[in-house]
C-alpha cells in the first residue's frame, strides 16, 4: 500500500488484532511450516512495497490501478528469481489472500471494498494464480485449478503474463544496475511489544528486510536513500511512505499470517494430507 505521510489507511484493517499464536504448542515441523508461510507472504508484500518505491522514485507510468500493478511486479520477480521456491512462495501467497477473503462473510462487503485502492482479496489471489499459470502452464496449472480458475481462463492468462512482464521489463530497464550502485537502503527493526517478541525473532533470523534491501541495491539504481523498518504499528499492514522514502512492515502483518496458518490453513492441509495418505493405503491393499 502506498500512503501519504501519516495517513495510514488499513490494507487489511478489518482483521482483528489478537495476540499472535506464536507461543502455541506446535511440533517443530508445524512451527517450521508456519514460519515458512509467514515469510513467504511477507516476501511478496515486501516486493509489493518495493514496487511502489520504484513507481515513485523512477516516476514510472502506471496504466491502471497501482496496487494491482505492484502485486504483479512482486509475483513476476518471484517467478523469475526464486527458482524452485517460487512455487511454494506464490502458493502460500495465494492462500494468504484466499483465506483473508474467507473471513469476509462475517463482516460482509461495504462500499469501501469496491472503491478502495486495492482489488478484493479474492481477486488478488486469482490474479496471482493467473500470472503463475500464464508464465508456465504445465508447471502451475494445478495451482490455478486448485483455486478454481477454469482452463480457458488459465490459457488466456498467458496474455496477462506477457503483457505484465513486457511492461515491467520496459519501464524498469533504464534503472537496472550495471556497475555503480545507487542510493543506500538501510534496515531497522524497531521497538515492539513483548507479545511480538517471537515474530521479531522470526523476521530478524530470516534477514528478510536485509534481503529486500540487498535486492533493491544490487538490481536497481535508486535515486534517494530508503529506510526499511519492521515495527509495531497497531494494525495489520505494510506501507510505502513516499514523503519519507520509507517502507514499513508491521509486526502485526507477520503475526497475522502466522496465526492464519496455525489456526486455519495448517489444520486443513494436515486433513487433506491424511486423506491422501489413507487413499494411497487403500489403493495399495
Ligand atoms: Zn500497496
Amino acid at each position: 500500500m502506498k500512503i501519504p505521510a501519516r495517513l495510514a489507511v488499513a490494507l487489511l484493517g478489518a482483521f482483528g488484532l489478537a495476540a499472535p499464536a506464536v507461543s502455541q504448542q506446535l511440533t517443530n515441523a508445524q512451527r517450521e511450516a508456519a514460519v515458512e508461510f509467514t515469510l513467504n507472504n511477507t516476501w511478496h508484500v515486501m516486493l509489493h512495497e518495493i514496487g511502489h518505491l520504484f513507481v515513485d522514485q523512477f516516476q514510472l507510468p502506471v496504466l491502471g490501478k497501482e496496487e494491482d500493478a505492484v502485486d504483479a511486479l512482486a509475483t513476476l520477480i518471484i517467478l523469475e528469481e526464486d527458482g524452485l521456491n517460487a512455487q511454494t512462495i506464490l502458493a502460500d501467497t495465494i492462500d494468504g489472500w484466499l483465506y483473508a477473503e474467507r473471513e469476509r462473510p462475517t463482516r460482509g462487503y461495504t462500499n469501501s471494498d469496491f472503491y478502495g485502492e486495492h482489488s478484493l482479496d479474492i481477486q488478488r489471489s486469482f490474479s496471482l494464480a493467473c500470472l503463475m499459470v500464464g508464465s508456465d502452464f504445465d508447471a502451475y496449472t494445478r495451482h490455478a485449478t486448485r483455486v478454481g480458475l477454469p482452463i480457458d481462463r488459465q490459457i488466456s492468462c498467458a496474455d496477462d503474463f506477457e503483457l505484465a512482464s513486457r511492461s515491467w521489463k520496459q519501464v524498469l530497464a533504464p534503472h537496472k544496475r550495471v556497475d555503480a550502485y545507487g542510493a543506500k537502503v538501510e534496515v531497522e527493526y524497531l521497538h515492539h511489544d513483548r507479545e511480538y517478541e517471537d515474530i521479531v525473532h522470526i523476521l530478524k533470523q530470516s534477514r528478510i528486510l536485509e534481503r529486500a534491501a540487498d535486492w533493491v541495491t544490487k538490481t536497481h539504481v535508486i535515486v534517494e536513500p530508503v529506510l526499511i523498518t519492521a515495527e509495531h504499528c497497531g494494525e495489520v499492514n505494510a506501507f510505502f511512505i513516499p514523503s519519507d522514502q520509507h517502507i514499513m512492515l508491521c509486526y502485526e502483518w507477520a503475526g497475522h499470517f502466522y496465526d492464519m496458518f496455525v489456526e486455519t490453513i495448517m489444520p486443513e492441509r494436515e486433513h487433506f494430507a491424511n486423506m491422501a495418505r489413507l487413499k494411497r493405503e487403500k489403493m495399495a491393499r
